[in-house]
């Protein structure tokens, strides 16, 4: 037994030089390493012969530089490199938050433009897209050069702008919603044709040339004075109008009682269109029945129908108006510039009182169906009849989701139980 102990005890005091002898060795290790290795905060290599870390440290970090702006609304990021082993490291941008809404006076804006545009144009108007009194009519007013190199231009809008469009007679921004916190947009191309904005602050230099002003004589609208026979249970109701300045946005400007059930309001003589409405309850547009300036009244009855008349002394005397029957239909859209195009038009057939067009439609095109002038009876995707599948809402436009052959039939064209499907073409 005490053998047996006694070789045990020989045995592990080999095994404890053993164990010293490979100490030894990893001192001396000629490290052979090879890529970098890296957690967050560090970098380290590890040696294949001994499985050490070694050249471990805190990452050398270049500055930040920035990989993608951040937007309204959408966040950026910015990255740095760490010098040493590569490591990239990655953070968010906030997103920039602009204050909307509607300037309270004079309020200069700032615009730098492609380096193309050599007149730059300021086109605004108030938060409902309602014109304001002093706008300028498209495509707006001059703006002044007020930085050559950077191509940035400066205007003075008016009190109550909500939209600004800047243009340079062809290429245009979108509708861009007004700043109140931010004074710089920088344009950049948009998906669909038109410029977007980057919104950011801009410091005038002290030599700056004066700018550009909204005029301020403001040119005086011819107002048109109408009457309306409405409904004994409207109490409150509005004239929404367009053409001219416009009304206010929907529900429109308020009409004053005359006495009982007759309302009066000024209209710009302008105006081409014009829907009388009160507590969710509306006519349709009335261009399209008879005619805005037929006479100087309208008969609004209970089942919502007008009757264009005269209004003298207390008294509506409906007119006698042919109501023009409109067969013109035309898809307008995305593919044709929202115009009338022979290409797009329905053939109108008069014994059946239908139209039908069979067209090519892409993915993602949007458009609305019209019926008559303009834009008087329109289908929209409330009230266009599609299988799910191949079209969809687009903020009240038709969407094409599934490209195709399609067949568009209305019924009823001339009257007010037309109604439009669209199927797959055969
Ligand atoms: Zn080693
Ligand atoms: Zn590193």
């Amino acid at each position: 037994m005490k053998t047996i102990k006694n070789l045990l005890v020989v045995c592990f005091a080999l095994l404890a030089l053993g164990v010293m002898a490979s100490c030894v060795e990893i001192t001396n290790c000629e490290h052979e390493t090879g890529s970098w290795a890296a957690n967050a905060e560090e970098h380290w290599k590890t040696c294949s012969l001994c499985n050490e870390q070694v050249e471990k440290g805190a990452h050398n970090f270049s500055e930040y530089e920035v990989i993608s702006k951040p937007a309204v609304g959408v966040e950026g990021s910015e990255a740095r490199k760490c010098k040493d082993c590569g490591y990239i490291d990655r953070r968010s941008i906030p997103a920039i938050e602009v204050e909307t809404g509607v300037a309270e006076g004079d309020f200069a804006v700032y615009a730098k433009v492609p380096a193309d545009w050599e007149t730059v144009n300021c086109y605004y108007f108030g938060e409902d897209k309602n014109a304001l009194a002093n706008t300028v009519s498209w495509p707006g007013a001059a703006m002044t050069l007020v930085n050559a190199e950077e191509n940035i231009w400066g205007y003075i809008v008016p009190a109550g702008t909500g939209y600004v469009i800047f243009n340079n007679g062809s290429a245009q921004t979108a509708d861009l919603l007004f700043a109140t916190s931010l004074n710089y947009y920088v344009l950049r191309e948009g998906s669909d044709g038109k410029f977007v904005a980057d919104y950011d602050l801009y410091t005038p230099a002290d030599d700056q040339p004066e700018l550009n002003k909204y005029p301020s004589e403001i040119a005086e609208e011819v107002k048109y004075t109408i009457y309306a026979q409405l409904p004994a249970a409207w109490t409150a109701p509005n004239a929404y109008w367009w053409g001219g300045k416009g009304s206010d946005g929907w529900p429109g400007n308020a009409l004053i009682n005359v006495e009982g059930n007759v309302w009066t309001i000024d209209l710009s003589e302008a105006a081409t269109g014009l829907i009388f409405n009160n507590d969710g309850s509306q006519t349709g547009n009335i261009e399209s029945l008879q005619g805005l300036h037929a006479g100087n009244a309208y008969i609004v009855n209970d089942d919502l129908s007008v009757v264009a008349a005269n209004y003298e002394n207390g008294v509506f005397t409906p007119l006698e108006v042919e109501a023009e029957i409109p067969t013109d239909c035309y898809v307008k859209g995305g593919m044709n510039n929202w115009s009338p195009v022979a290409e797009y038009q329905f053939a109108y057939d008069a014994a059946t009182d239908s139209a039908t067009l069979t067209i090519d439609l892409e993915a993602d095109v949007e458009f609305k169906v019209t019926v008559g002038p303009e834009w008087s009876i329109e289908f929209n995707a409330g009230t266009a009849q599609y299988n799910a599948e191949q079209f969809a809402d687009a903020g009240g436009n038709i969407k094409c989701v599934a490209a195709g052959k399609y067949t568009f039939t209305i019924t009823d064209v001339t009257k007010d139980s037309r109604a439009l499907t669209i199927v797959a073409a055969e």
